[in-house]
């Protein structure tokens, strides 16, 4: 390290206090780091429910400030009340108010990633085509402002067709897929999306169908310096627009294809420049080419840690969640190395039937195993709810397989 660099580094252990915007599971992980690294967390919380980051950050900080605000992820004012005696606000979930936090930060308060970079991430649309003007590679995409472009679309990229809301999307809610352009087939891909079809413009747009060999997910963070590091590319299999269990490092893909998913991801994360702070999950699709080879695609990004990634929590030295506390902070970036040989992670989704009692298979496995550890995220059973996640950690991938056949009762995945 240069003498430039340390002189930069923190002469004593900062007394930091995070503002997040949301309080679900994302934001309770990072409250479970931040105590370590002399941090205070605070919440934004729009659920009616139980609240996650509550349950982990008790109810006020040592000079009475309540940790916890209840009200809308939109909500100006509530923003503001979130921002009172932070140091910095972030966030964990990308649908929230952006012009509420650029009014924050013309006040002078530090939001990191900044309402541009959020602005730019919540439309989907929107952040294709930035993508696209910083020659990052992308399935064909194109804007959807009435019925007649859902018709050109289909003729150009052919059927299926994917059809996208442009916000407040997740875990495929806000995508349809598209099998004919028959009149009872779009209305019922824009019921679905609860559209109408005179209401199209700013609302919609559609993607080309990719068949992809494999989903990669790559965690990236950035620094306020713009130092940029990427966690290794993994494998999501994801069912129904759920992920469902995460692989690492990703599974039957050549090394110099892996490190093209985590230099394009990471390509990606620069290119949204200043105020570009934090981890962001990177989502790419592999696809064959016609000719062989493989085309690297990138589908979205999400500003915050991300489902991808909780494997780090087990198998790196720095997980994802200490590394955006750290980004945030302006402290020094962490480790983004495994620090074992092979990682997975599995989702604990409520059982669609049987209900605890059927979810609790694979937690109750897991408690028995060594290697293998279990992340509850303190939210009620609902079936297809995320409720928690296992993290398994090896030597080898076939150390590994042998682990994730017991708790999915399926056969090893092949070793590569
Ligand atoms: P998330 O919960 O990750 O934010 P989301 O609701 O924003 O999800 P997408 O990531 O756009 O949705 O899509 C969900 C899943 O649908 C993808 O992971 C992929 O499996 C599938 N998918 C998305 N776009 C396409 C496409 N163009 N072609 C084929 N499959 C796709
Ligand atoms: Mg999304
Ligand atoms: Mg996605």
């Amino acid at each position: 390290m240069s003498e430039s660099d340390s002189s930069k580094l923190p002469t004593e252990p900062l007394k930091f206090r995070v503002g997040c915007v949301g309080g679900g599971q994302l934001g309770r992980m990072m409250a479970l780091e931040a105590p370590r690294l002399n941090i205070d967390m605070k919440f934004l919380d729009g659920g009616g429910g139980a609240c996650p980051s509550a349950q982990v950050v008790g109810g006020a900080s040592g000079d009475g400030e309540a940790r916890i605000v209840k009200g809308a992820l939109y909500d100006d004012d509530k923003l503001r009340e979130l921002s009172n005696g932070c140091d910095v606000v972030t966030m964990e979930i990308e649908h929230v108010g952006v012009g509420g936090l650029a009014k924050l930060e013309k006040e002078g308060v530090n939001v990191q990633p900044s309402s541009r970079v959020i602005g730019i991430i919540q439309d989907k649309y929107a952040q294709k085509e930035y993508f696209s003007e910083h020659n990052i590679p992308l399935p064909p995409y194109v804007n959807l402002p009435s019925i007649e472009a859902i018709h050109s679309a289909a003729k150009q990229f052919g059927l299926p067709l994917m059809l996208k809301g442009r916000k407040g999307a997740y875990d495929g809610r806000g995508n349809a897929v598209l099998k004919d352009t028959t009149q009872e087939g779009i209305s019922k891909a824009l019921s679905d999306l609860s559209l109408k079809e005179d209401d199209l413009d700013g609302a919609l747009y559609a993607e080309g169908w990719i068949n992809f060999h494999c989903e990669v997910a790559v965690m990236v963070v950035r620094s306020t310096t713009g130092e940029t590091r990427a966690y290794p590319a993994t494998t999501a299999i994801q069912t129904d627009s759920i992920c469902r269990v995460v692989l690492v490092p990703a599974r039957n893909i050549p090394a110099n294809i892996r490190h093209r998913c985590e230099e394009i991801a990471m390509k990606a994360i620069d290119s949204l420049g200043d105020g570009a702070t934090g981890v962001f999950g990177v989502e790419l699709f592999l696809a064959h080419k016609d000719g062989g080879g493989m085309d690297v695609l990138l589908n979205e990004v999400a500003p915050r840690p991300h489902n991808t990634g909780h494997y780090t929590q087990d198998a790196c030295a720095v997980s994802q969640f200490e590394n955006h506390l750290r980004a945030v902070c302006g402290l020094p970036l962490g480790d983004t190395n495994l620090i074992v040989g092979a990682s997975a992670m599995i989702n604990v989704l409520g059982a669609p039937t049987g209900g605890i009692e059927a979810t609790m298979k694979s937690v109750n496995a897991a408690m028995a195993m060594p290697r293998s550890v279990v992340h509850w995220y303190g939210k009620g059973y609902r079936p297809g709810r995320k409720m928690g996640h296992i993290n398994i950690t090896a030597d080898s991938h076939g150390e590994l397989d042998a682990s994730l056949a017991k708790l999915l009762g399926v056969e090893g995945i092949s070793e590569d």
